[in-house]
C-alpha cells in the first residue's frame, strides 16, 4: 500500500482479505436473531480507541490539541435510517484503514468460523479479534470517517461483496477520531430506535470508561405569537438551548383554539403554544467503576456484567476476586477467571489483554505484562493503582518496584481464587480442563508459589478410576512402607496403564500416577517432591519398592545368579545401552528399558523428536539413557541364561539379545533407529513359525543393512528353543 496521500476526489478500491470477505457474507447470510451485538463491539472499538489516544497523551498532551473530550456518542436518525456511533479516540491514518478493516489476515477470522461451524454462536465475535464486521449484522453499508492525528480525514466504505473504497475526505473535518455510519438493513430499523440503543447499551457496555452520549429527540412546548411564529420557524434552532432553562408560563391554547376564539381578528400580543421538537444528550453510563464500590454492595449479576464488557465474553465468569489493598501501597484489583480458555491461550507473540491498569480512576494501559506471571496469562480484570505517576511509560513500568509489589499481591490472590474454585469439586474440575496447563506451567515457573500450585494438580491414577485425583488425595492413600509417589509419563491413560513398568508396582499395591499431558514431562521436572515424600519415576532407573527381608535376599540372589548374563549382554549391546541389571519391577515382561534419572523418559524423547524445528543440539547429551533391566522370573531371561552358561560363545546369542533389546525399546515407548532391520528379524521368526524354508524364498537383494545384523538361517532356527 502506498503511502502517498490520496487526490481529492480519488477513489481507491480494495479487496477484502479472503477469509474476512468469507466472513463478512457468514455474518450477512447467517439467521441469527441476537444482532444487538454489533454496537457492544462498535463501543468497545470506541473505547479501544479512546484509551489508545489516552495512553499517547500521557507522556505527550500535545496530541489531544485536536480535541481534549473522550466521549462516545450515538445518533440514531430515524429519517435517514442510520445510526452513527462517533468517538473521539485515536482515529485510523489511510494505512490503519487499509489495514485494520480489510486487507491484512487476523488468525482469529478462520478460527471463529471453524468455531461457528462446531456450533458457536457469533456475539461471540469480539474474542476472536473480528469485532467489527458485526456491523454487518445490522446494516447493509458502513461508512466510517476517521481523522488520526498524523494523517488527513479519510472515508472507508463498504456495502460488503468483497471490496471497499478508502478517499479522502474533505466535507465536515471530525478534528480526531472516528465516525460510523451504519446504514441499517431495511428490516433492522428497531436497531435505530432511542430506546432500543439505551436498552442494549445498559445490558452490554454500562461499565464502557468513557462516557457514552446518546442524541436523543425531545420535545417540547413552545408559546409563540402569532406574528412571530413565521419567524421563530428560522431561528427554532438557536433558541432552542436557552429556552429550555427558563421555564415561561404556559397558555393553556392550542391553535385550532385559538383559530377558533380569534376568528376573525389578529390580535399582536395573543399567545400561541406549539410543539416543538429539539435535540438533547443523555449519558447513558453513570454508573461509578465497579471496583470502587464497596463489594458488599455488588451482585453476582453486576460482577457478571462487569467482567463481559471487560472482556467481549459472551458467558458469565468462573470466579472472581474483588479486594483492596492498603498500607505502604494503596491499590484496589478486580480478578476474574473466565469459564473457558480463549482460542488462542498458548499462540505465541499474541498480545493478552488480561489486566487493565488504571491510576487513580485513570486508563493507563490495555495489557500491562508487568503485572502477571505468563502461566497466569487467563486472569483478566482490572487493578486501579493509587501510587503509580499518572504519566508512567511502559519502560517505566518494568522498573517500577510498586508494580512488583502490586503483582506479587495478585499472584497470591489468584492462589486463593483458585483455592476457592477448588472447593467446589465440579467447578474445579471444569476450570481444570480449561487451564490445567497453564497451573503445570505454574510449577515449572514459579518457585515461590510452587508448593501452593502443586495442591492444584489432578491426575488419574492407577486407582483413581474415572476420577483425578490430587496428590494430596493420592498421600492419604499411601501404603504404611511406602516412601515415594510413584509416576508414569507417557502418551495416553491406556498406553501407561499396560505398561510393564506399572505392572509390578500395582500388584505390590501400590498407586502410580499416570501422566500423560506432554507439559507433564517439564512440570515433573520442578515437582520433585509433594509433602516430603519424593516423586519417583517408575520408568527410570533407581526405582525402590520399599522390601522386606525375604525380598532383599532374593534381589541379591538374583543378582549375582544373573550377573554373568548381563555382562555379556552388556558386551552385545555395547554402545546402545548404559547397563544392564536385573530388574525388580517387572512381573510378565522379560525385559525393559529405564532411562538414567537425569535424562529424558522415553515419553519425553518422543515429544522431543517430534518437535521438528527445535534445536538439535540438546539431543545428544540429553536423550535418554538407557538401561536394559531383565526379569529374572521369565523364562525367556531363564532360557537365554542357560543358554549362555552352557556355551558362552553361541552364535544365536547375540541376534536373540538383539532382539529382545529392540523389541524392549517398543514396549517402553521409545521408538527404534532402524525399524527395517527389526521388521526383517521378526519376519524371519514368522518364517519359521510357518515352516517356510528361508532357501525356498527369492529374497531381493538388500544392500542397506549391515551384514553382522542378520542372523543366519542356522542360528536363527535355534530360536525356537527360546519360547
Ligand atoms: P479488535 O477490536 O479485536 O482488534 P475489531 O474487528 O473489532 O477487532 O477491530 C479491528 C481493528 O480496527 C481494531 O483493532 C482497530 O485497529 C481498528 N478500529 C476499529 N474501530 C476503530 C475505532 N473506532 N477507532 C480506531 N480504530 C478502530
Ligand atoms: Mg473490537
Amino acid at each position: 500500500m502506498s503511502q502517498v496521500q490520496q487526490q481529492e476526489g480519488e477513489v481507491e478500491t480494495f479487496a477484502f482479505q479472503a477469509e474476512i470477505a468469507q466472513l463478512m457474507s457468514l455474518i450477512i447470510n447467517t439467521f441469527y436473531s441476537n444482532k444487538e451485538i454489533f454496537l457492544r463491539e462498535l463501543v468497545s472499538n470506541a473505547s479501544d480507541a479512546l484509551d489508545k489516544i489516552r495512553y499517547e497523551s500521557l507522556t505527550d498532551p500535545h496530541k489531544l490539541d485536536s480535541g481534549k473530550e473522550l466521549y462516545i456518542k450515538i445518533i440514531p436518525d430515524k429519517a435517514n435510517n442510520t445510526l452513527t456511533i462517533i468517538d473521539t479516540g485515536i482515529g485510523m491514518t489511510k494505512a490503519d484503514l487499509v489495514n485494520n478493516l480489510g486487507t491484512i489476515a487476523r488468525s482469529g477470522t478462520k478460527a471463529f468460523m471453524e468455531a461457528l461451524q462446531a456450533g458457536a454462536d457469533i456475539s461471540m465475535i469480539g474474542q476472536f479479534g473480528v469485532g467489527f464486521y458485526s456491523a454487518y449484522l445490522v446494516a447493509d453499508r458502513v461508512t466510517v470517517v476517521t481523522k488520526h492525528n498524523d494523517d488527513e480525514q479519510y472515508i472507508w466504505e463498504s456495502a460488503a461483496g468483497g471490496s471497499f473504497t478508502v478517499k479522502l475526505d474533505s466535507s465536515e473535518p471530525i478534528g480526531r477520531g472516528t465516525k460510523i455510519v451504519l446504514h441499517m438493513k431495511e428490516d433492522q430499523a428497531e436497531y435505530n430506535d432511542e430506546k432500543k440503543v439505551k436498552e442494549i447499551i445498559k445490558k452490554h457496555s454500562q461499565f464502557i470508561g468513557y462516557p457514552i452520549k446518546l442524541l436523543v429527540e425531545k420535545e417540547r412546548d413552545k408559546e409563540i405569537s402569532d406574528d412571530e411564529a413565521e419567524e421563530d420557524k428560522k431561528e427554532e434552532a438557536k433558541e432552542e438551548k436557552k429556552e429550555g432553562e427558563e421555564e415561561k408560563p404556559k397558555v393553556e391554547e392550542i391553535e385550532e383554539g385559538s383559530d377558533k376564539e380569534d376568528e376573525g381578528e389578529k390580535d399582536k400580543k395573543k399567545k400561541k403554544t406549539i410543539k416543538e421538537k429539539y435535540t438533547d444528550e443523555e449519558e447513558l453510563n453513570k454508573t461509578k467503576p465497579l471496583w470502587t464500590r464497596n463489594p458488599e454492595d455488588i451482585s453476582q449479576a453486576e460482577y457478571g456484567e462487569f467482567y463481559k464488557s471487560l472482556t467481549n465474553d459472551w458467558e458469565d465468569h468462573l470466579a472472581v476476586k474483588h479486594f483492596s489493598v492498603e498500607g505502604q501501597l494503596e491499590f484496589r484489583a478486580l480478578l476474574f477467571i473466565p469459564k473457558r480458555a480463549p482460542f488462542d491461550l498458548f499462540e505465541n507473540k499474541k498480545q493478552k489483554n488480561s489486566i487493565k491498569l488504571y491510576v487513580r480512576r485513570v486508563f493507563i494501559m490495555e495489557n500491562c505484562e508487568e503485572l502477571m506471571p505468563e502461566y497466569l496469562n487467563f486472569i483478566r480484570g482490572v487493578v486501579d493503582s493509587e501510587d503509580l505517576p499518572l504519566n508512567i511509560s511502559r519502560e517505566m513500568l518494568q522498573q517500577s518496584k510498586i508494580l512488583k509489589v502490586i503483582r506479587k499481591n495478585l499472584v497470591k490472590k489468584c492462589m486463593e481464587l483458585i483455592e476457592e474454585i477448588g472447593e467446589d469439586k465440579e467447578n474445579f474440575k471444569k476450570f481444570y480442563e480449561q487451564f490445567g496447563k497453564n497451573i503445570k506451567l505454574g510449577i515449572h515457573e514459579d518457585s515461590t508459589n510452587r508448593k501452593k500450585l502443586c495442591e492444584f494438580l489432578r491426575y488419574q491414577t492407577s486407582a483413581s478410576g474415572d476420577e483425578a485425583s490430587s496428590l494430596k488425595d493420592y498421600v492419604s492413600r499411601m501404603k504404611e512402607n511406602q516412601k515415594d509417589i510413584y509416576y508414569i509419563t507417557g502418551e495416553s491413560r491406556e498406553i501407561v496403564a499396560s505398561s510393564a513398568f506399572v505392572e509390578k508396582v500395582k500388584k505390590r499395591g501400590f498407586e502410580v500416577i499416570y501422566m500423560t499431558d506432554p507439559i507433564d514431562e517439564y512440570c515433573v521436572q520442578q515437582l520433585k517432591e509433594f509433602d516430603g515424600k519424593k516423586l519417583v519415576s517408575v520408568t527410570k532407573e533407581g526405582l525402590e519398592l520399599p522390601e522386606d527381608e525375604e525380598d532383599k535376599k532374593k534381589r541379591e540372589a538374583d543378582a549375582e545368579k544373573f550377573e554373568n548374563l548381563c555382562k555379556v549382554m552388556k558386551d552385545i549391546l555395547d554402545k546402545k545401552v548404559e547397563k544392564v541389571a536385573v530388574s525388580t519391577r517387572l512381573v510378565s515382561s522379560p525385559c525393559c528399558i529405564v532411562t538414567s534419572q537425569y535424562g529424558w523418559s522415553a515419553n519425553m524423547e518422543r515429544i522431543m523428536k517430534a518437535q521438528a524445528l527445535r534445536d538439535t543440539s540438546t539431543m545428544g547429551y540429553m536423550a535418554a539413557k538407557k538401561h536394559l533391566e531383565i526379569n529374572p522370573d521369565h523364562p525367556i531371561v531363564k532360557s537365554l541364561k542357560a543358554k549362555v552358561d552352557a556355551d558362552k560363545n553361541d552364535k544365536s546369542v547375540k541376534d536373540l539379545v538383539v532382539l529382545l533389546f529392540e523389541t524392549s525399546l517398543l514396549s517402553s515407548g521409545f521408538s527404534l533407529e532402524n525399524p527395517q532391520t527389526h521388521g526383517e528379524r521378526i519376519f524371519r521368526m514368522i518364517k519359521m513359525g510357518l515352516g517356510i524354508d528361508e532357501d525356498e524364498v527369492e529374497e531381493p537383494v538388500e544392500d542397506t543393512k549391515p551384514v553382522e545384523d542378520i542372523p543366519p538361517l542356522e542360528e536363527a532356527s535355534r530360536m525356537e528353543e527360546v519360547d
